[in-house]
């Protein structure tokens, strides 16, 4: 993999630059579409393609649980496995082992305390427990119970076999008081060392991209040394390369993103590209690329897609709304999208109504296409020297209520 930057905004932290992976070039800024089980919900991949995504992202915990890390190795890798033969990235399975496995049912959107583990954890008779070694859990498909480590999960996404893959941490709920996020964030730092040396020793040919996870909570000097701690390593004599790329994980408040990731964006190496891991709000989108990240993966187009919410530069629209029962426009006016030049909102309204599963993927293919114009839209901004004016244009239509 070889990172470039094109150009820098002056006056922010803005890049626009590409990632060359063997499968493909990636422009930067990117959308990373989530297949979840080596599948977009609902799509296919010629579908996919058809909206030229740049890139899809598959999930380690879900593919090393069903069909098995194996099954997808026998395959070729999980892009061969699904037919996608562009650029391919894997997460570590971390947040999933613990918020599918242990906390699964339970209330829980981030990885909690050792203490909130216990709690939720005996309430269910589900067990995850987080040690030195690794993240124990119970499978959320049969209760089988799993040990992911550091090894593990390098070992796992080998065989899944992105051509970007991410270090195993603990991903933290942004609740956890300060001691627990530090405890929290020296394990992160030893696992990241662990992956680094279990990935070299898989990976010889150098075929795949390893990226570190910054974690830290919402504490600035905790985000600053992970940065440091895990830039550091490049030159560190033990690991001459250290990481490839890196990805800021845990939870932000709506307020904060932008001024968080900016802590950690500072400090990291300006040559190495950097993943907003989970954020795919628009506004977030804007602030993390102005904060200086180059990926972006979101599961919610497709998630509220399927649930009738769709994107529209004039906010989200809810197409099961009355309203939409005899509206014979677009999705919305202007969109090139399959569906928007191929369906009414009367059509698809009444796929919803009817409980037809074209609902979902004629959804799902706008709200993608939303996206990953947007951020194709936000890069040539950074282009031209828009960027600031067009974050400006697009903010005050989509959020004005
Ligand atoms: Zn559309």
């Amino acid at each position: 993999m070889k990172f470039t930057i094109e150009k820098k905004l002056d006056g922010t932290l803005a890049r626009a630059g590409e990632i060359v992976t063997k499968n493909g070039v990636i422009k930067t800024p990117a959308f990373v579409v989530v297949g979840t089980k080596a599948t977009v919900k609902s799509l296919t991949s010629e579908q996919i393609r058809s909206l030229k995504a740049q890139v899809v992202l598959a999930n380690t915990y879900h593919l090393y649980l069903q069909p098995g890390a194996d099954i997808v190795e026998k395959a070729g890798g999980f892009g061969k496995f699904m037919d996608w033969h562009g650029p391919t990235m894997t997460d570590s399975g971390g947040f999933q082992a613990f918020s599918l496995g242990a906390a699964f049912g339970n209330n829980v959107s981030k990885v909690a305390t050792g203490d909130a583990v216990s709690d939720v954890s005996a309430t269910k008779g589900q067990l995850a427990t987080v040690t030195d070694e690794g993240v124990t859990f119970k499978s959320h498909l049969n209760g089988d119970k799993h040990l992911f480590t550091p090894e593990s999960s390098m070992l796992a996404q080998w065989k899944i076999g992105a051509d970007m893959i991410f270090a195993f941490d603990e991903c933290t709920s942004p609740s956890a008081p300060y001691e627990y996020q530090e405890k929290s964030l020296a394990r992160t730092y030893a696992w990241a060392k662990r992956c680094i040396a279990a990935h070299e020793a898989l990976d010889i040919d150098k075929k795949q991209a390893l990226f570190g996870v910054v974690q830290g909570g919402r504490f600035q000097d905790l985000r600053e040394k992970a940065a440091r701690d895990l830039g550091a390593l490049a030159a560190s004599p033990e690991f001459p390369e250290g990481f490839d790329g890196y990805g800021i994980g845990g939870s932000f408040t709506k307020d904060d993103i932008g001024t968080a990731v900016g802590w950690v964006n500072t400090i990291l190496p300006e040559d190495k590209p950097r993943h907003l891991l989970g954020i795919g709000e628009p506004i977030d989108l804007f602030e993390g690329v102005q904060a200086g990240c180059d990926l972006f993966d979101c599961v919610l187009p497709t998630r509220i897609g399927r649930h009738g919410t769709l994107f529209t530069h004039d906010g989200k629209i809810h197409i099961k709304n009355a309203q939409y029962v005899a509206d014979f426009g677009p999705l919305e006016d202007g969109c090139t999208c399959y569906t928007c030049t191929h369906h009414t909102r009367a059509y698809i309204a009444h796929l919803f109504r009817a409980d037809e599963m074209t609902a979902g993927t004629l959804a799902s293919i706008h709200n993608i296409h939303f996206l990953l114009r947007l951020v194709e839209k936000i890069r040539e901004s950074i282009l031209n020297d828009t960027f600031l004016e067009y974050k400006k244009e697009f903010v005050e239509k989509y959020y004005k209520k």
